[in-house]
């Protein structure tokens, strides 16, 4: 019984760590409102972000009347938050919308909306030209919702896809959708300044701010009076995060001397965190290099509640395709803040996103990718083959020339190095005691306990009389690549 849990735990927990699919196109639902007469539908694709936005739609149509559904058939209006980053979230998005269009030809009462990247990135293509949606919402429009949904109830067709300058969206309460009660997603900024030339966020989702601290510690608060026990603080490169009291982050060499002296970045806004809620666990993500900087890494020593983990994404081991990928800092450059990370807090891990495959990549080049993953040896990471997204200044100025077949050898070769790397990583847990968050059950037994270690690595433990939400002491037996198995001995003192 034992070993055939473990094979399967290896094999899904290995396909899990390197590119986590299994929450794409979730139907997110809630509790249901006795006032409210309408049925919502809303499916979300994507990144964490997405998530969370999807968090505030609802919250804002609870207040309109509508109800959450996961029976597709009998919604009044179908949502579905998008993703652009790579062609083939936009493909499966796109078939998805004809399904619903099927759906509609049954249910002529039926609405359809797009939300989020793909929205912003094809304006009103979809709506004019294509006609497969009634409303186009871009991610900084949500709170126009409430018009837009009044526009198409009275047949015409709607679309605001207007990015702004200080939308954060930091004057609404999320309601947690599908969520297990133990940890939740807490958005800090929106947008992006760093114009990677593969990437469409920062033509998506605008350029960057930041959210007022104080909305952030009332938001934590609040879910550790829930019950909640663990948040991660979102956003697309949260070492940026700035509070000058409103407005882009760009416009801060405007701000006042007042402004400038009372500035909250990303370190202060953790320790604030930190010493607000000293029992909550907090992670974060995204980070870049380019702009992590090691008073983060100080907060984090600091605090204990604050988790060894940092998601720095490299994308290349080049320094030549880190330059054609206008990422801001060479390999030796990346190599030192990891190496100054594992000295400041040894048993940090790290993760990365990295892209095969760019244009003009080399063989060397990819063998400078496999040797710096060598050297990092990455707890997991998330890997993709180059997609050339329409508009970004790669897409303008490289040709995409590296065929198919090379680009899926090289992605290939960085799986493997990475699932090596996981095992090497998983491997120095076992013997050693872990404080275990639980999230819930295994998904592979009832028997069994799942939850996290502060580095982010699954564990998975007899559930004996602890339960959902508990600080566990978890003496570590055995692991696969991805998944660490052992046995509870007792309560942390975090309980
Ligand atoms: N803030 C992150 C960073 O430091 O780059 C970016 C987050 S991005 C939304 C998520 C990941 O998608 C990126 O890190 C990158 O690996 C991948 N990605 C973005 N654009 C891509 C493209 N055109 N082709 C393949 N992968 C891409």
């Amino acid at each position: 019984m034992r070993s055939s849990f473990r094979l399967i735990l290896e094999v899904k927990s290995t396909m899990e760590k390197v590119i986590d699919e299994s929450v794409q196109g979730s139907i997110l639902t809630l509790d249901t409102k006795g006032t409210n007469s309408r049925k919502l539908y809303i499916e979300s694709y994507g990144c964490q972000m997405n998530f969370s936005d999807s968090e505030i739609v609802a919250s804002i149509l609870a207040k309109e009347g509508f109800n959450t559904t996961q029976v597709l058939q009998e919604a009044d209006l179908v949502l579905v938050n998008t993703c652009s980053i790579r062609d083939k979230a936009e493909a499966t998005i796109r078939k998805r919308l004809e399904k619903f269009n099927a759906v509609k030809k049954t249910n002529p009462h039926m609405k359809v909306g797009v939300l989020g990247c793909m929205a912003e990135r094809l304006k009103s293509q979809l709506l004019e030209e294509e006609k497969i949606v009634d409303m186009v919402v871009g991610p900084d429009a949500y709170k126009d919702l409430p018009n837009l949904i009044q526009e198409i109830d009275e047949g015409r067709n709607a679309v605001n896809v207007v990015l702004s300058k200080d939308e954060t969206y930091g004057d609404i309460a999320p309601v947690r959708l599908n969520s297990n009660g133990v940890t939740a997603l807490v958005s800090i900024t929106r947008g992006c300044d760093n114009m990677c030339t593969f990437c469409v966020v920062p033509f998506t989702r605008g350029r960057e701010r930041s959210r007022d601290p104080q909305s952030i510690l009332g938001e934590v608060a609040s879910l550790w009076e829930k019950g909640y026990r663990e948040v991660t603080l979102l956003g697309q490169n949260v070492d940026s995060y700035l509070w000058y009291g409103g407005g882009l982050k760009k416009d801060f060499e405007k701000a006042s001397e007042m402004e400038r002296a009372t500035a909250v970045n990303f370190a202060n806004l953790l320790q604030l965190v930190a010493e607000a809620q000293p029992k909550m666990r907090i992670r974060f993500s995204t980070s870049n290099p380019q702009d992590m900087t090691l008073d983060v890494v100080t907060t984090m020593k600091k605090f204990r509640n604050i988790c060894n983990h940092i998601h720095l994404p490299v994308q290349s081991g080049s320094n030549r395709i880190l330059r054609e990928m206008n990422r801001l800092h060479t390999r030796e450059e990346y190599m030192t803040l990891i190496d100054a990370i594992k000295e400041m807090i040894p048993d940090c891990a790290i993760s990365q996103d990295m892209i095969t495959g760019f244009p003009t990549e080399t063989e060397e080049d990819h063998k400078d990718t496999l040797s710096l993953m060598e050297h990092v040896k990455y707890d997991f990471g998330f890997m993709f083959s180059y997609s050339e997204r329409p508009g970004t200044m790669a897409a303008r100025k490289l040709e995409d020339d590296i065929p198919e077949t090379v680009k899926k050898r090289r992605l290939q070769e960085i799986i493997d190095a990475q699932r090596a790397h996981s095992m090497f990583r998983t491997q120095e847990h076992v013997g050693v005691v872990e404080e275990v968050l639980i999230e819930g059950a295994s998904k592979k037994s009832d028997a069994h306990w799942m939850g996290r270690t502060s580095q982010n690595t699954v564990a998975v433990f007899p559930k004996e009389n602890y339960k959902e939400g508990d600080f566990v002491h978890v003496k570590i037996n055995e692991c696969t690549s991805a998944t660490l198995l052992g046995e509870a001995i007792g309560y942390s003192e975090n309980n």
